[in-house]
C-alpha cells in the first residue's frame, strides 16, 4: 500500500539576509498562512542572526530552522551554535551535512551524524543532506556515493518525525542544472529501499526532499516524482514570489 507523506517545502537562505530581508519572510509567512502550499509544511532555514526575529514573523504556519549546528551540547566552542540555542531562538529544524558544509568545513559522514544526534537531543528535526559531485555521477558512482553518505550520516535513532533526507546533487546546486526526472526517480527509489532496510519501523514514512536549482518552472515536474516528498530550495527561497510559486505545487 502506498504511504502518504506530508510534503515539506524548505528554503535555505544560506549566508544571505539582513534585517531588511525579513520583509520577504513576512510575505512568505502570509502566503503560507493564506493556503499557498495547501497542506504541505513550509520552512525557511535562516542565518542564525535572523532566527529569533524570523520565528516571531513566521507565526504559526511557517517553520523556521537553522542551517547547521554543533555536534556538542554547550561549552568552549567559539563561534559554534548548539542545537539547543537554535531551538531556544525558535527553530524547529536544522539542516546538517549540506554539501557546502561538507566541502568548506570538511564535514564527514560521522560529523554529520553527530550533528543530527545533537539536533534530536534539542528536539529539532534534522534535514540530512547527501548528494554526488558531477565527476562522481559521470563515473556512474552516484548511487553508491549517495548510499554511503546516507548510511554514514543517518543516526540509528532517526524517525520520520525527527529526520528528513534531502537529495542534493552538488552539481545542481546554484547552477540552474537539474538531473533528469528518471535520474531523480532512480535515486529517490534507491533511498527509499535503503531507508526501509535501515529503519524497518519508519523508513517508509521518512520524507525525502529533492534540492538543487528548484525553480517555479521546474517544481511541478520534480515534485510529482515518486518518493519526492518536497523540496529544499536555495536561491529561489530568497524571494517570496518564487518560494510561494514552488510551494503552490501542493495547493
Ligand atoms: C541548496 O543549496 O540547498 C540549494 C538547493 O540551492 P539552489 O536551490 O540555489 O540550487
Amino acid at each position: 500500500m502506498a504511504i502518504s507523506r506530508n510534503a515539506l517545502v524548505a528554503g535555505n537562505w544560506k549566508m544571505n539576509g539582513v534585517s531588511a530581508s525579513l520583509a520577504e519572510l513576512k510575505a512568505i509567512a502570509e502566503g503560507v498562512a493564506g493556503g499557498a502550499a495547501g497542506t504541505a509544511a513550509c520552512a525557511i532555514c535562516l542565518p542564525a542572526t535572523l532566527l529569533a526575529r524570523g520565528a516571531e514573523i513566521a507565526g504559526q504556519h511557517l517553520l523556521v530552522g537553522g542551517q547547521d549546528c554543533s555536534a556538542e551540547t554547550f561549552g568552549a566552542h567559539t563561534g559554534d551554535l548548539a542545537a539547543e540555542m537554535l531551538r531556544d531562538s525558535g527553530a524547529s529544524l536544522v539542516i546538517v551535512g549540506h554539501s557546502e558544509r561538507r566541502a568548506d568545513h570538511g564535514e564527514t559522514n560521522a560529523v554529520v551524524r553527530a550533528k543530527a544526534e545533537a539536533a534530536y537531543r534539542a528536539g529539532l528535526t534534522a534535514i540530512i543532506c547527501v548528494g554526488e559531485t558531477r565527476p562522481q555521477r559521470d563515473a556512474g558512482d552516484a548511487l553508491e556515493i549517495c548510499g554511503a553518505q546516507l548510511e554514514g550520516s543517518l543516526p540509528p535513532g532517526a524517525t520520520p518525525d525527527n529526520t528528513v533526507l534531502a537529495y542534493e546533487p552538488v552539481w545542481a546546486i546554484g547552477t540552474g542544472l537539474v538531473p533528469t526526472v528518471d535520474d531523480v526517480a532512480a535515486m529517490h527509489a534507491f533511498f527509499r529501499a535503503q531507508l526501509k532496510a535501515l529503519l524497518p519501523h519508519g523508513g517508509d514514512a521518512l520524507r525525502i526532499l529533492y534540492g538543487g536549482s528548484v525553480k517555479p518552472d521546474n517544481a511541478e515536474s520534480l515534485m510529482r516524482i515518486d518518493n519526492v516528498d518536497g523540496a529544499l530550495i536555495g536561491g529561489a527561497s530568497l524571494k517570496a514570489k518564487d518560494f510561494l510559486a514552488i510551494a503552490s505545487v501542493y495547493a
